[in-house]
């Protein structure tokens, strides 16, 4: 099956590693508690970052790219790392973006919040992770409904909770 990544961000990567049921909703476009506090938090803090952004193919924002040697090196800043997993897949996504779309031999990337900082390699083996991990996600959001809410830590702060519980 060719590999549609239409219903498929940077985001959608994020909530999917996280909670399967966040991801089918947002990918959806399900409107999440606009007055969540978190989620006037990434509001306001993206609208600063905004003039900072790097934009590529109208679809993917980056915070900054740096090439060092012949190599890029991506970089995300990131208010908390409560998700360090999501936060990592998010950027490999980008990276895998990148690496398709400008035909890039070597890119890496980091996400940055605080002191905290996490690397990700664009290396065949994680492109290929995010290969497989891309096609399970294209069937899983096919599907007409979302699955069955479960309780996990991240709910606390998740924008759908009133769509849960
Ligand atoms: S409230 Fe929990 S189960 Fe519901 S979408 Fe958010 S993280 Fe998933």
């Amino acid at each position: 099956m060719e590999l549609d990544l239409d219903l498929i961000t940077g985001t959608t990567v994020h909530y999917y590693v996280t909670c399967k049921r966040e991801a089918w909703l947002y990918a959806h476009k399900i409107a999440a508690d606009q007055e969540d506090e978190n989620i006037l938090m990434g509001k306001a803090l993206a609208q600063i970052k905004e003039d900072n952004l790097l934009d590529f193919f109208g679809c993917l924002k980056i915070d900054k790219v740096t090439k060092h040697k012949g190599h890029y090196l991506i970089i995300e800043y990131k208010k908390s790392l409560k998700n360090p997993k999501g936060a990592k897949m998010q950027l490999l996504f980008y990276i895998y973006l990148l690496k398709k779309g400008l035909k890039l031999r070597s890119i890496n990337g980091k996400v940055v919040s605080g002191k905290k900082v996490l690397y990700v390699e664009g290396s065949e083996e994680n492109m290929q992770k995010m290969e497989k991990l891309l096609k399970q996600m294209q069937h899983f959001l096919a599907a007409p409904k979302p699955p069955k809410p479960k309780k996990i830590p991240f709910c606390k702060k998740c924008g759908y909770r009133n769509y849960c519980y």
